[in-house]
């Protein structure tokens, strides 16, 4: 299924289906459906019966196989499971699930080198999707670029990312940039409601904590997210009159890749609120966001933005997550102190 603020973009890119350039870099924000219409153009490269407008026929062996992730003309890259987390000791600890990488690494990229160099078994195209492309490490990135280079005939690359900007030029250079939109806030919100049966006022409210992208804000109608979401708000909203403990305590156990991105929203809201502006990602919080942007400056809060990003960069590997947090805390409360 195609979301609806991707039909231009997706009957144009169908259009060019057997023009197209053989690799395609598909980017645009966080959380508006990318990787979806990355697999919907994969299951039209390789349906052997397409409807009219090039989509998958749906009902044809191939797209049974690509349903069940068993093409033989189709590979998937994405970062790896790692089998030997604990590493050279060896010393698995019992119950510890393997760690998931964040990387893709060489080797997924050098057994491509032998799909692509022979022919396929159908006789349509072969299609190689990465997804995150930005999750090639140096290496891995600079083995895939001889494959971009000289690709078999009939192979097919399909690079996803929000982030193009960490793809080395070398890589997007070689693809064809194809950007995916960002929706309008109503289509965004008609979506919302026909998916979750919210009301639009919630629905609204979700799209703008999401910055706008419509498949984060439907994580928002889990209970269990919503919740989170809220105490974390709670918590930011209450500084700084509330203790750094106090503060960290409430958010112990929340992931800090949860935490982080939203303080960087209510850093921003409160970056707008200082000069006038309305928030864009809290606006139900708009009274307090202005209560606390008026005892503040705005210069002030860029050296917090700036502090709060370089802690960002550390989400997925903080060495002390009770630190990272309370350090992050100081800071936000660093901004009142006047
Ligand atoms: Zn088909």
């Amino acid at each position: 299924m195609i979301y609806p603020w991707f039909d231009s973009v997706w009957s144009a890119v169908l259009a060019q289906r057997d023009r197209s350039h053989h690799a395609l870099l598909l980017h645009g924000p966080a959380g508006i459906g990318k990787s979806d219409f990355a697999a919907e153009l994969t299951r039209a490269w390789l349906c052997e019966s397409p409807a009219g407008d090039g989509s998958a026929c749906g009902r044809c062996a191939a797209c049974g196989w690509v349903a069940h992730g068993s093409h033989p003309d189709l590979r998937v890259l994405s970062p790896a499971v790692e089998e030997t987390a604990e590493g050279a000791e060896g010393a698995t600890r019992p119950g510890k699930a393997p760690a998931a990488s964040t990387d893709i690494k060489i080797g997924q990229v050098r057994a491509l080198e032998r799909f692509v160099g022979v022919g396929g078994h159908r006789a349509g195209c072969k299609v190689v999707r990465i997804d995150p492309a930005d999750a090639l490490n140096v290496a891995a990135a600079n083995a895939l670029l001889k494959t971009l280079e000289e690709p078999g005939a009939g192979t097919r690359f399909l690079l996803v990312t929000h982030r193009p900007d960490a793809l080395p030029a070398t890589i997007r250079s070689r693809c064809l940039a194809v950007p995916l939109p960002l929706p309008a806030p109503a289509t965004a919100i008609d979506w919302l409601v026909s998916r979750t049966g919210a009301a639009r006022p919630q629905a609204a409210q979700w799209l703008a904590a999401a910055g706008g992208a419509p498949l984060r804000a439907c994580g928002f109608a889990d209970p269990a997210t919503a919740s989170t979401h809220r105490l974390v708000m709670e918590t930011f909203s209450s500084l700084p009159e509330t203790s750094v403990v106090r503060a960290a305590d409430a958010l112990n156990g929340i992931e800090p890749s949860v935490w982080v991105g939203m303080l960087q929203s209510w850093i921003a809201d409160l970056q707008r609120c200082c000069v006038g502006a309305e928030p864009r990602f809290y606006p139900e919080r708009a009274a307090r966001l202005r209560v606390l942007s008026q005892a503040t400056s705005l210069r002030v809060l860029d050296r917090l933005a700036c502090g709060v990003a370089t802690l960002a960069r550390a989400v997925d590997h903080p060495l002390n997550p009770r630190l990272m947090v309370e350090d992050a805390l100081l800071r936000v409360r660093a901004a009142w102190a006047g």
